[in-house]
């Protein structure tokens, strides 16, 4: 075992490589919508957790991820679509 066959194993060295190369690397990241505010922002770390809160600091909602559970209002909707 030596010191480079460590580094190399390591994920996140992987990922650097390919940049210090300068080719072209299309990066996926994620993108969340709080669903309590609105508030969209990226997660940028690759492999990351679902965050727990919103990221807007005014809201931090640990629900950001499920949306509102409203009452359904009982619309009277047309049922023929044909
Ligand atoms: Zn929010």
């Amino acid at each position: 075992m030596s010191i480079a066959e460590k580094q190399y194993s390591c994920p996140y060295t992987l990922a650097v490589i390919p940049l210090a190369t300068m080719s072209k690397r299309k990066l996926v990241v994620w993108g969340y919508t709080c669903e309590r505010c609105g508030y969209q922002w990226i997660q940028r770390t690759a492999g990351a957790p679902e965050p727990k809160v919103c990221a807007n600091r005014k809201c931090k909602s640990p629900y950001w991820n499920k949306p509102r559970q409203h009452p359904a209002p009982a619309k009277k909707r047309d049922q023929r679509r044909r």
